[in-house]
């Protein structure tokens, strides 16, 4: 058994072909390019590419409905209410499954990855802003119009700063990549990381990889910040705790490379602020385990 997928990320393509166990066992990559005649281009190249398999699955960043119709894409320069699934299928001369990519990164790591046998998983992936995914009682959660799975729009603080999409204090302003980059850069500008502005240069030029340096040297700015940070992760994820009641909660993006310094506090506070703590069994909270491949792998498992 050969199934390919394709993540379509705001600048690469990404095709895999996974064998039965899911392991990856071919891959390919080229740039996204702009607008959907072009890309069904790059795509059709990669199926070509990936070639021969015996399904066929795309993760496209942004909201997906039900039908396959990309319906918006924030990250994707001109695709807006494009029919992705009919229109590639018919070039290609087979059906195609499409989903949002992270709903594909949550298929992959319960499938084939970290949150294995579990039947219900709680996914965000941290990134520039906090996607996710659902599964509850063995299925993936789609929602009524497939757009089910965006945690970083839950406000946390109504008084809180902007967010794109028009409100105040949403999950995703604190505890992303770049919600730790605006923690940093406040705390840089009160005059409490020394460390880590001579390791950026400035304070405006703060970012999360010099948090995670300073971290490392054991720098206690930069400590108290990566705990502020977890803090916030640690809200949310009790909120789809009371919410959803996961076995395991599965941490994705592009901290998953810092587990050794993200794990502990955000484990830490999680059981403080736990609901019943003491009269339940706390779920596992892991870092997610296929990396940046997850959403393509959860691709070929949708076809
Ligand atoms: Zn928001």
């Amino acid at each position: 058994m050969r199934r390919a997928g394709v993540d379509i990320g705001g600048t690469k393509c990404l095709g895999v072909v996974i064998d039965g166990t899911g392991s990856v066992i071919e891959e390919t990559r080229l740039p996204t390019p702009y607008g959907p005649d072009a890309l069904l281009a790059v795509l059709e190249q990669l199926a070509g590419d990936l070639q021969p398999y015996d399904s066929f699955g795309v993760g496209a960043a942004g909201l997906v409905d039900r039908n396959g119709v990309w319906r918006a894409a924030p990250n994707v320069g001109g695709v807006a209410e494009f029919p992705i699934a009919t229109e590639l299928a018919s070039r290609l001369g087979h059906p195609v499954g499409v989903d949002n990519d992270a709903a594909c990164a949550t298929l992959a790591e319960w499938q084939v990855g970290v949150a294995m046998g579990a039947t219900d998983v709680v996914m965000v992936t941290l990134g520039t802003g906090i996607g996710g995914g659902f599964v509850v009682d063995d299925q993936l959660v789609r929602g009524a119009n497939g757009f089910a799975g965006e945690p970083g729009h839950m406000v946390v603080d109504p008084n809180g700063p902007p967010c794109v999409c028009g409100r105040r204090g949403c999950w995703e302003r604190f505890a992303s990549g770049s919600g730790l980059t605006r923690l940093a850069r406040e705390a840089a500008t009160g005059g409490r990381l020394v460390r880590v502005v001579a390791l950026a240069g400035d304070a405006e030029a703060v970012r999360g990889e010099h948090v995670e340096w300073a971290a490392r040297e054991g720098d206690r700015g930069a400590l108290a910040v990566v705990d502020e940070w977890a803090w916030w992760v640690a809200l949310g994820l009790v909120n789809l705790t009371n919410l959803l009641d996961p076995d395991v909660l599965v941490m994705g993006g592009g901290l998953a490379g810092a587990a050794d310094l993200v794990l502990a506090p955000v484990r830490h506070h999680f059981a403080r602020l736990l609901y019943a703590p003491t009269q339940r069994p706390h779920p596992r909270i892991e870092m997610a385990a296929l990396g940046e491949r997850s959403a393509a792998i959860g691709a070929a498992l949708l076809g």
